[in-house]
């Protein structure tokens, strides 16, 4: 196949925006940032991209790209499935999931990479690389391949076989490093600096987030009073809490709903300190979680994170692996697949609703950001576990 073909229409003349982008700002000083900008240059924190209330009057006009410059496989629509049973047991009005596991390669991730792999595009980019505990990389070889440039992933070894083959399938070049996500990171750019960084806190990946929650408004008549977020490098929550702020601002909401950041007990640097009433995470020395995806001991987004979920009204919960898997089979039983990331979700809304978080009159969101069959060899062991 000519991978030249599908990115021939992506422009490559400097970065094009829609009239909806204002620009980029710092999550910590508060600065403008030129678009081209990936960490704020006074003080190194993570930046988002400021969309225009005004010029948003849907999801789709808070895009960043206009449609010519545009990278994308389709994804995003994804649906908002009511779960009654949870609902029931939880003692609220209504639960729903919102199942970014259907987006074209099975994560949310793939919001994120549409966007941060146009902007690389757009910045002349001919490869992109990432480091990633695996969906992350996945993704991203699939959208560099759709604009045919290259990419890289780099990844932890205990990454799931299923990430390491697709991005080898999507022409990905992978580099496997001995140890956890943390070593990946270290080794990232290494001895190979001739790509373009799509990492975690890049603001396009954050905008990918921004688009979630334009979209989860949008599925529903009303408001959600709670949003149920796994978080491992926390860049989705800042996006959430950015796109439903601007859906208030831009008279489609009334109100932010509450952030809960959702993590394993055993790797929850976010959750930990938005429970605690810290400003900024606190890295864990010995990470040990089953669920891969979420074990990011160093969250890139981990202080505008914090910020997102406080000014949200929000909170953290840190739930036991166990109880994450047992969660993941329930939920399967009674509402869309889920995995252990998923489960996390389901574990942690259940840890929150015994902590008295919620209301009868609650309306809570939960979102499955990857799909429950990547992670099935967790789900079937956990059975083999309970001698099923
Ligand atoms: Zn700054």
């Amino acid at each position: 196949m000519d991978r030249t073909t599908l990115g021939a229409g992506v422009r490559r003349t400097g970065m094009q925006t829609t009239a909806a982008v204002r620009g980029l700002s710092c999550t910590a000083c508060g600065e403008s940032a030129a678009l081209s900008e990936r960490r704020c240059p006074d003080c190194g924190a993570v930046l988002v991209v400021d969309f225009d209330a005004d010029a948003v009057e849907s999801a789709a006009a808070a895009h960043p790209f206009p449609a010519e410059a545009t990278v994308s496989i389709d994804e995003g629509a994804t649906p908002l499935v009511a779960v009654p049973e949870l609902a029931d047991e939880l003692g609220v009005e209504r639960v729903a999931i919102k199942d970014e596991g259907r987006n074209p390669t099975g994560s949310l991730a793939d919001r994120k990479f549409a966007l941060a792999v146009a902007a690389a595009i757009q910045e002349g980019a001919d490869r992109v690389g990432t480091p990633s505990t695996g969906n992350g990389a996945q993704s991203a070889a699939a959208y560099a391949a759709r604009a045919g440039i290259d990419s890289k992933g780099v990844v932890p070894s205990r990454c799931p076989f299923l990430n390491k083959a697709m991005v080898n399938v999507h022409g990905g070049d992978m580099y496997v490093v001995e140890g956890r996500y943390e070593d990946a990171v270290e080794a990232f750019g290494e001895g190979d600096e001739a790509f373009t960084s799509v990492a975690p806190g890049h603001p396009f990946r954050t905008a990918g987030a921004t688009a979630l929650a334009l979209e989860l408004l949008a599925d529903r008549e009303s408001t959600p009073d709670a949003v149920v977020h796994p978080t491992g490098h926390g860049e989705t929550l800042v996006g959430l809490q950015r796109g439903f702020s601007l859906a208030v601002d831009a008279g489609l909401a009334d109100a932010v709903p509450r952030i809960y950041a959702a993590q394993p007990d055993a790797c929850a640097p976010i959750a930990a300190a938005a429970a605690d009433g810290a400003a900024e995470p606190v890295p864990v020395d010995h990470p040990d979680t089953i669920v891969g995806p979420l074990e990011v001991p160093d969250p890139a987004a981990g202080r505008a994170a914090i910020d997102a979920i406080d000014a949200s009204g929000g909170d953290g919960v840190a739930v036991e692996d166990k109880r994450i898997l047992q969660a993941a089979v329930d939920g399967c039983e009674i509402g869309p697949e889920v995995g252990a990331t998923g489960g996390t979700a389901v574990a942690g809304v259940r840890a929150l609703a015994d902590d008295g978080a919620f209301d009868a009159e609650d309306e809570v969101v939960l979102v499955n950001p990857v799909a429950g069959s990547k992670e099935a060899d967790l789900l079937r062991s956990h059975l083999m576990s309970l001698g099923m």
